[in-house]
């Protein structure tokens, strides 16, 4: 895109979401294709934020590539795997960022600390830049606090759920939901409420 085009588009509500344990089920370090298991109910989920407006983006910390566990070759294979069994689903994405890093890593060029692992805002700042996203009035999800951004600045929602790591510090959280069905519906009867009959 352009910089004239990028500066005269509009900008645009993103729901940022976390990978593990928010869209497919929470494994310490999944590397194989049968290890990316979406939770039920994710791709009918990720349609209605669609119909209702909404980027799906999704932002994760995948220190499995710094710790030698996975290349990032291997991991573009994991992420075209899910998002072809999201389709099967109705669901889809509009793009997936992640951090490969990891200070304790062993693989050289990721084993350092950077500036795009969450809670860093690193992959939120460059899914802004290249999908013009308007923060304020998007939201978070995800089953961790780092997932929320919480000083990034004002969001339209910042939601966590329960399908991951156990939540022990809810606090910044608008609301604590079971899963992203129900963080969805959260999302649809606040900002589309004309959608509410399609779910
Ligand atoms: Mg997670
Ligand atoms: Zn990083």
């Amino acid at each position: 895109m352009s910089a004239r085009n990028a500066e005269t588009s509009e900008l645009r509500p993103a729901v940022f979401l976390d990978r593990d344990g928010t869209l497919i089920e929470e494994r310490s370090y999944p590397t194989r294709p049968e290890d990316i298991v979406p939770l039920p109910g994710v791709g009918e989920a990720l349609q209605r934020l669609a119909s209702a407006g909404f980027l799906r983006i999704v932002l994760t910390n995948q220190s499995a590539v710094a710790r030698g566990m996975l290349t990032e070759k291997g991991l573009a294979i994991l992420h075209e795997g899910l998002v072809q069994q999201l389709s099967t689903h109705g669901g889809g994405l509009e793009a997936i960022y992640y951090c490969p890093h990891h200070p304790d890593g062993i693989a050289a060029g990721y084993n350092h600390v950077c500036s795009c692992r969450k809670p860093k805002r690193g992959l939120l700042d460059l899914a802004m830049r290249e999908h013009s996203i308007d923060l304020s009035r998007s939201i978070f999800i995800g089953d961790s606090r780092r997932d929320l951004f919480l000083d990034a600045g004002p969001s339209a929602g910042r939601l966590l759920v329960e399908t991951g790591h156990s939540l022990e510090d809810c606090s910044g959280a608008d609301a604590v939901v079971p899963s992203i069905v129900e963080a969805v519906d959260w999302v649809i009867e606040r900002f589309a409420p004309g959608q509410l009959d399609r779910g």
